[in-house]
Parts: C-alpha cells; structure tokens; sequence
C-alpha cells in the first residue's frame, strides 16, 4: 500500500532535487568544459536557478506537504529517513533570516577574493578583519540554528548529521599523542624510499588508460559514469546513473593520477550504488564524512596497499617499456614510494599519517574561535604553534601557514573534522570487510578488487542515507566508531616500511 501524503512529498521533492542536479551539471560544465569567456553568462543562468531553488526549497506548499506526510507517522525506514531530510532542509533554509543569507554571501564573495590577495601577498592582515566577521556571522548563524553545549555543534551539524564537540573531542583525544608519536618515529628512521625517477615523462594518455582499467576493475560503471579532467579533481552527479568523475595529471609522477582518481572513484561508487528506489529523493549518497571513508578507503587502503601493487605492478611496468627506472621496480618498491611520509606544511599535499593532525589543529583552532577563546588577531601565531607541536615544523610565512585553505574564506567552519571522521571510518569499514570476507587480500593481489565492491555496495553504498552515519557504523561493524582501528592501520602499515621499534603510547596506556 502506498501512502498518499509521502508519494505528494517525494514528487516535489523529486522536482527540487532535479533542480540542484541541473544547477550540479552547470557548474560541472564550468569546471570541465565551458570556455572561460563564458563565465558572465554562466553567473547569471546559475544565479537565476539558485533564486527558483531557494524558492521551491522555503515555499509554504512543501512545508504543508510535510506536515501532512509528517502527521501519517509512518514507520518505513526509507519513509522515515525521507521525512527527517526533507525537515533538515526545510529548517537550515527557513530559520536564517533572508537578509542574514544575503548578507553572508556579500561577506564571503568578498573574502574570497582578499583571502586569495592576502595569501598572495603572505599577508594574513588583509584577510583578518573579514575572517573576524565570517566568525561572528557563523556564530550568529549557530544561535539561529539553535545549539547546546558548543555552537560548534550547530556548524558541524550542517556538514555532518548528528556530529558534536564531545565526539569529536573524545576521537581526537585517542588519535593525538598516537599520531604524534609515530610521525616522530618515522622521521628517526633511516628507511626512506628515495624517487626514482629524475627525467622521465609519464604521458598523459597511458596515465588514463591505466587509471580506466583501475576503476574498471574496482566495478565503476562507466555506462553510468564518466573520468574527466580538471584541475581540482572531484565527483559528482546527477542521477544514480549519471555519476562524474575527475582527475588530473602530473606527466612526471606516474602514481598520483591514479591515487586520486581511485578517489574520486570512491566517491562515485556510493553515489551510484545506491538502491533505485531512492532516486530522486535526497537519500542516495552519504554524508561528508561517510563520503570521504569510500574515497579514501580505496585511494589510501586499498590504493597503497602491497596487495593492491601485487596486483597492478606487472601492468603499469607494462605501460612504459621503455621507462627503465620504472622496469626496475618490484610491487615492495612502488608500495614504498607510494607511502613515504614526510610533516609539510600544506594539508592538501601531506601524507596519510600527518593528514590528521592537520585537521586537528584546524579543529582546534575554528572551536577556540567559536566559542570566543581565541581572537582571529592571534591566529597565525596559535597555527605556528600547534604546527610545531604536532609536526615539528613551522611554516615560513602565512601562505604556507593560516592561509593556505579555501574553506573560512567561504564561510565554512565546522567542515575540517569530517575528513579525519572519513579516516576512522574507513579503518573501521576495512577490519569488518576482511572479517567478513577472510581472502580479501588474497582476491585484491589477484586484482578481484570487486569483491571489496560489492561488499561496500550491501552493507553501505545501496542503503545512501537512511541511517545517520553513527547508525551506520553501528549496523555495519557491530560498534560505534573507535580511534584505535584507524591507529591500528597506520602502526602496522609502518612499522614494518620504516623498521620502527618503538610500541604505539595507546598500547601501553590503560585506558
Ligand atoms: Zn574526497
């Protein structure tokens, strides 16, 4: 039996998500295609789109519609977790003020562009007197939302459902001196890879061939997909079947292309995995942080494992015959090359074991700045500090510090943590995957990397977000998240690549 009131919601609902995805083509499009003389006229389509949406998104029919689907208490999951969505947006899209939104993307639009002068000029004076307002309006927009505890919650929330200051504190407080410890190990070992290419050029066109028989391989449907190129790579799309992803190439790294297309990969399998039935609904994907646990469980677990170079080795060898510092290499050795970690001072480029204290610091920072602990005058020398703290090093200046990301600029505090959730995340997926299926290794050096697939296709991908992320942890690993698999992960990966000797700090503690 069919209810009424929830088929009336999902069609309008299904009109509102069709607009998003056309709004997603469009700027799809800029990234990829468009001819930058069109950027004008490309402003003004989006603009225009953007005003329909908001409409449709705040307007009294979908909030009568709501009421009424709301009122027949239905208990199907998938009815349950339409209902709560629906709500989420409605509510984010009718409690902030319309002059507050305008306001705030007044504020942003030009912080944008003095963030992006202030970094130039390694300035972060330029950039402070709006960074202090992009504070106050979030803070603003947290009392707004409504919040308990911190008004960091009430940010979080947007990009993470559910997601608090306690949780995130209390992973943070496992992961810190752990991470800590096995950076500073690493860089008192003598075993470092060295590069060993110097001249040699890795052309773009055999880079694209390896990496569509990688995604091939891992089960990316490229009659419901695409592999474009840009030049800040990321997946998005329009459907369940219309999933479009992006990389881009480096023709003197033979290896990064690859990586980040698995990526990107990663983020387009959960998008077109998920059921059918949920389409045109805001059901199929993942939150943030689930998102970025598919991607980096195939880019970083799956992408720089030895089993995974067991497997791709002999093929990528192939690629370039006439390459002889690539023909001198064995799996063992591209498994090395392909984990070296060394602390830098640019997030976007580091490792996976400095990654996260990267996010920690930023973490940290954006809470102290929110909950009026810490004034946006004294930040760059709040961010030397925990640089040096974490990883030994302080940035030269604050382009290489407080200004490198993009995120404060566009008003965005609160996101940071979602990356690191992604990271414990896939820790956790990863050990339950290889409980449930005991020769995953064995299949993944065979290249059956389908089997990894179709596993993350049950237990996650197919149900997109009918149950928040904590729920979905719990459903598919039997407990909620835990640090210790993630630290699990990285001391056992390398200890053995850089002969360490030292025992992990959160082994020894009682806890
Ligand atoms: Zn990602």
């Amino acid at each position: 039996m069919t209810n009424q009131a929830i088929e009336d919601l999902k069609t309008y609902v299904g009109g509102l998500q069709d607009l998003g995805h056309v709004m997603g083509l469009l700027s799809w499009d800029m990234e990829t295609q468009m001819p930058p003389a069109a950027a004008d006229s490309r402003g003004k389509q989006m603009g225009i789109l953007s005003e329909l949406h908001h409409q449709r998104a705040t307007a009294d029919t979908l909030k009568h519609l709501l009421e009424t689907a709301e009122a027949t208490g239905s208990n199907a999951p998938v009815d349950k977790a339409l209902l709560r969505e629906v709500r989420r947006h409605y509510d984010h899209a009718t409690k902030l003020p319309q002059a507050f939104v305008s306001e705030l993307t007044e504020v942003t639009a030009k912080a944008h562009h003095v963030w992006v002068e202030a970094r130039q000029k390694q300035d972060f004076s330029l950039f402070e007197p709006l960074l202090t307002k992009i504070v106050a309006m979030n803070r603003q927009q947290a009392d707004y939302l409504g919040w308990e505890g911190s008004p960091l919650n009430a940010l979080m929330d947007l990009f993470e459902p559910g997601l608090t200051v306690d949780e995130v504190d209390r992973l943070f407080n496992q992961l810190r001196a752990p991470l800590v410890q096995l950076v500073q190990a690493i860089g008192n070992s003598p075993h470092h890879a060295t590069w060993p290419f110097d001249n040699e050029r890795f052309a773009e066109a055999q880079q694209k061939e390896l990496t569509v028989k990688v995604l091939e391989t891992m089960g990316f449907d490229f009659k419901r997909g695409r592999l474009d190129k840009a030049p800040h790579p990321f997946c998005t799309n329009f459907s369940i079947n219309d999933v479009r992803l992006t990389s881009r190439y480096h023709e003197e790294d033979p290896f990064s292309a690859l990586l980040t297309a698995m990526h990107e990969g990663g983020h387009g399998l959960v998008e077109q995995q998920a059921d059918m039935a949920l389409e045109r609904t805001p059901l199929p994907g993942a939150t943030l942080g689930i998102h970025e646990s598919q991607s980096r469980l195939y880019e970083n677990i799956l992408g720089r494992s030895l089993a995974f170079w067991t497997y791709l080795t002999p093929a990528i060898k192939a690629m370039y015959p006439e390459c002889a510092a690539m023909q001198r290499l064995e799996a063992q050795d591209i498994f090395r090359l392909v984990n070296r970690v060394k602390p830098s001072f640019i997030r976007v480029e580091s490792d996976e074991v400095t990654y996260n204290l990267h996010i920690m610091l930023r973490y940290e920072l954006e809470k102290a700045l929110i909950e009026n602990q810490l004034q946006v005058a004294d930040l760059p020398a709040a961010w030397n500090e925990k640089m040096q703290a974490y990883l030994g090093i302080t940035p030269p200046n604050d382009s290489q510090g407080v200004l490198q990301d993009v995120h404060w600029s566009g008003g965005m505090i609160g996101y940071f943590p979602t990356y690191t959730l992604g990271n414990l995340y896939s820790a956790q997926f990863w050990h339950t995957a290889n409980q449930d299926n005991p020769t995953l290794n064995s299949d993944i050096e065979q290249g059956k990397l389908a089997v990894l697939t179709q596993w993350l296709r049950d237990k996650i991908h197919r149900h997109g977000q009918v149950d928040l992320p904590a729920g979905i942890v719990q459903r598919v690993t039997g407990q909620a998240l835990n640090a210790h698999y993630f630290l699990d992960y990285l001391w056992d990966k390398y200890t053995p690549l850089y002969q360490l000797s030292e025992t992990p700090s959160y082994k020894t503690t009682v806890s």
